[in-house]
């Protein structure tokens, strides 16, 4: 027990509680003497402050993120039977926003995608959706993954991130075209997190009461309305201020400005994927909405920062294979491979008992077979095993209904999915560039590929940069060929 002092503040202790002697001065033999080991509470400090960072994320290490609701607004019953989406449910969360390759000093700012990862506190247990801020990746296939990330930080030899690597990967993986173009246009650089869309980018299935299937993608638009910075603009933001996004949100939240997404989904009946005019689960593909319209769900608010960073968003531990029963995976490989790897890093980030930290923790009854492990302070009871007839938790199959996933056979095979009518590498991009944006984002699209590839690209990754983006578009591809020669003229 600590006593108050005169201005009501609580007497500083150890950790273990004990009245601390000094905030100042270690235990001495006389006023210019040694240090004492006996100094229990000075080394406590020391040794604890060493302790004070856990490894950070690799990738999405710059991040923060918010407390808050999410509220269904529809009825989407027909098509889960997930406790989270039924009519008027209403279910605590939290929500990280992060950058990809910047690690944790690194400014809100640079052109990148933006981590969107949400966890709900479920009747059913937490499920998580982590998702981006765009609806699709640079790959398709979790082996490509690593590589990817590599290509994006640092060389080994001087420490330094590098445009020619950069370019290497993504002309050699012409896969990556679609994100490449999203992430070169406007929507690259968010002007802060609450002015950017979340998109779960993978499929994922969802089963009705009655087990009838739909594949359902996931669209958190902002109410706030999108907004992005310009190239100049991040620029500037990036010297002038490293975490104005983590700025941003915590100080709107603080001012009463509780920031909102409403989300949508495209639903799609489950035979329609084997004809559809694109692979449904090739992460780098979207559904057109022309084909699978907006159908709303709920609202996402968020309405109280974090008192501890640390432990409520450093350690907060998101993980794709958290889902609850109405809601299960889809043949998407980037999603399967993410379903091991995620938890497998906050294992190695956090510790095997992560998921008793409050943040992490389930708000609903758990009661698995997990025991022991470093810093397990859950207790566990008798029958520690299953089956048996000692009375233990037994496996709540009808939960799930039939069937609860989908069917396949074949060979083990290594190779490419299966392709469908439209299912090349520029379709996508390419209406992008041509029907989604007018004349002035083209132009800022051409400006911005021209100053990132002026920004240390050698050949001959230069030149396979100009063909992968006349393969998106002829006219852009020339564009961008046009403004890097001219520049260095100007250079040479
Ligand atoms: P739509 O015209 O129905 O959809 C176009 C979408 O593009 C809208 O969601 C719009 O978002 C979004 N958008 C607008 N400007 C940009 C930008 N600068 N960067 C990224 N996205 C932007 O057509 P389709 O559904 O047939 O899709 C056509 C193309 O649009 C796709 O090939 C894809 O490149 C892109 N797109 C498609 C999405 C989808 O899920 N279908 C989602 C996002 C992009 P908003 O309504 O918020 O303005």
């Amino acid at each position: 027990m600590t006593r108050p002092d005169p201005a009501g503040t609580p007497a500083t202790t150890t950790d273990a509680g004990i009245p601390a002697e000094s905030d100042e001065h270690s235990l001495t033999v006389g006023p210019d003497g040694p240090i004492l080991l006996q100094d229990h509470y000075l080394i406590e400090q020391m040794a604890q402050f060493n302790r004070e960072r856990v490894p950070e994320r690799q990738p999405h290490a710059k991040g923060s993120g918010a407390f808050g609701r999410f509220e269904v607004t529809a009825d989407v019953s027909r098509y889960t039977r997930a406790a989270v989406f039924q009519p008027g449910t209403r279910t605590e969360m939290v929500a990280r926003f992060s950058t990809v390759a910047g690690e944790r000093g690194s400014p809100d700012t640079w052109r990148d995608p933006r981590g969107f990862a949400l966890k709900f506190y479920t009747t059913e247990g937490v499920y998580d959706l982590v998702g981006n801020n765009t609806p699709v990746f640079f790959v398709k296939d979790p082996l490509k993954f690593q590589h990817f990330i590599r290509s994006q930080k640092r060389r080994a030899d001087n420490n330094l991130r590098d445009h020619d690597m950069q370019w290497d990967f993504w002309t050699l993986s012409p896969e990556s075209a679609h994100q490449v173009t999203w992430l070169m246009g406007d929507r690259g650089i968010p002007r802060t997190w609450r002015h950017m869309n979340g998109y779960s980018s993978h499929t994922y299935l969802w089963v009705n009461a009655s087990g009838e299937r739909h594949w359902v993608k996931y669209h958190f638009k902002t109410d706030q309305g999108v907004e992005c910075f310009t190239q100049e603009e991040a620029d500037r933001m990036a010297a002038a201020d490293a975490d104005f996004h983590t700025r941003d949100l915590f100080e709107a939240i603080e001012r009463g400005e509780h920031p909102s997404w409403t989300l949508y989904v495209q639903l799609m009946p489950f035979e329609d994927a084997e004809h559809y005019r694109f692979n449904p689960f090739d992460l780098t593909k979207v559904w057109s909405h022309r084909d699978y319209p907006l159908t709303e769900v709920g609202r996402m608010t968020l309405d109280r920062n974090p008192t501890d960073h640390h432990s409520e968003i450093e350690q907060a531990a998101f993980e794709p294979n958290n889902m609850v029963p109405g809601i299960g995976p889809s043949p998407d490989r980037m999603l399967l491979g993410r379903m091991f790897a995620y938890a497998d890093a906050h294992r190695y980030r956090i510790g095997a008992n992560y998921k008793q930290l409050p943040v992490n923790a389930s708000k609903s009854p758990v009661h698995s077979y997990s025991k022991d492990g470093a810093m397990r302070y859950a207790k566990v009871s008798d029958p520690v095993y299953a089956p048996n007839s000692k009375g233990g938790p037994r496996a709540d199959v009808e939960h799930y209904g039939t069937p609860a996933g989908w069917h396949t056979d074949g060979d083990l095979v290594r190779s490419a999915y299966v392709d469908h009518a439209e299912d090349d590498d520029w379709g996508q991009p390419g209406t992008m560039v041509r029907e989604v944006l007018d004349d002035a984002a083209r132009e800022r699209l051409v400006n911005n590929i021209v100053g990132h590839l002026l920004d240390g690209v050698s050949e001959p990754v230069l030149k396979r940069a100009f063909e992968y983006w006349h393969n998106v578009d002829a006219d852009l591809g020339a564009r961008v060929e046009t403004g890097v020669r001219a520049k260095q003229g100007e250079q040479a």
